[in-house]
């Protein structure tokens, strides 16, 4: 239901759980962060109201600065912690807001190919297939662009590799996606008003589109492939 995604250089746990409280406005039945620290991907995700996540933030901290959140109103898998967001397969950990249609075939690919789903999410499907591409030797940007080549229905999607922690990978179809530009810092958000408190410049990935983000660049493909320049806007947000 509500992204973010931040490449910072301050503790990020605090200013994601900041930017999905900008979101709650939307409605959702439980959230959750993940981050890069040393090089691992960790998370932690609770049911119902951010609180309750801040609560577990607070006895089981998760450090780093770089890091994806989100605030999940299910459509497919109860609303429990374990299909809440960030889902992680192996070395990936992925946000989504919408529903991956032809997730039921994927499943069985996968399945077939000897991965083991933990839960009854769509979203969890796109976790384990950029597991299944990066294990065969893909590295993890064009492991997460073929993931997207495969996924049929509505999404905004954000990506986090174990081991970067200066690399996030976006894209976007029939759900909104922003970047937001910081001064050696870069956001995404599913809407410019979680990203507010961090920068007024912002740019609006269009359908189809795929973005590829460290701290300092973005580089932003169409569904082709085909590299593409998206204005920067500056807004004005008063919230
Ligand atoms: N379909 C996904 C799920 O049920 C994402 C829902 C959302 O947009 O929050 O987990």
């Amino acid at each position: 239901c509500g992204i973010v995604g931040v490449l910072g250089t301050h503790e990020v746990a605090p200013i994601l759980v900041e930017a999905l409280r900008r979101l709650e406005y939307r409605g959702y039945d439980s959230a959750g962060i993940a981050t890069v620290h040393d090089g691992h991907l960790e998370r932690r995700r609770a049911v119902g109201k951010l609180v309750n996540l801040s609560d577990l933030l607070v006895h089981e901290p998760l450090r780093g600065k770089s890091g994806i959140g989100h605030t999940r109103w299910a459509t497919h898998g109860a609303p429990t912690a374990d299909n809440a967001h960030p889902h992680k397969a192996g070395p990936v950990a992925v946000v989504h807001n919408g529903i991956i249609e032809n997730y039921k075939d994927l499943r069985a690919e996968l399945e077939a190919a000897g991965l083991s789903p933990e839960t009854e999410t769509d979203t969890e499907t796109v976790a384990l297939l950029a597991q299944h591409y990066m294990a065969r030797g893909t590295p993890a940007v064009e492991a997460a662009m073929a993931t997207i080549d495969r996924l049929e229905g509505a999404f905004a999607l954000a990506f986090l590799f174990d081991g970067e922690e200066d690399l996030m990978v976006a894209a976007r179809k029939g759900s909104p996606l922003a970047i937001g530009h910081g001064d050696g810092e870069m956001y995404v958000g599913s809407d410019a008003i979680a990203l507010a408190p961090m920068t007024d410049r912002v740019t609006y990935l269009e359908e189809g589109d795929r973005a590829v983000l460290t701290r300092d660049t973005v580089e932003i493909r169409d569904e082709a492939g085909r590299r593409v320049n998206r204005e920067m806007r500056r807004i004005r947000m008063d919230a």
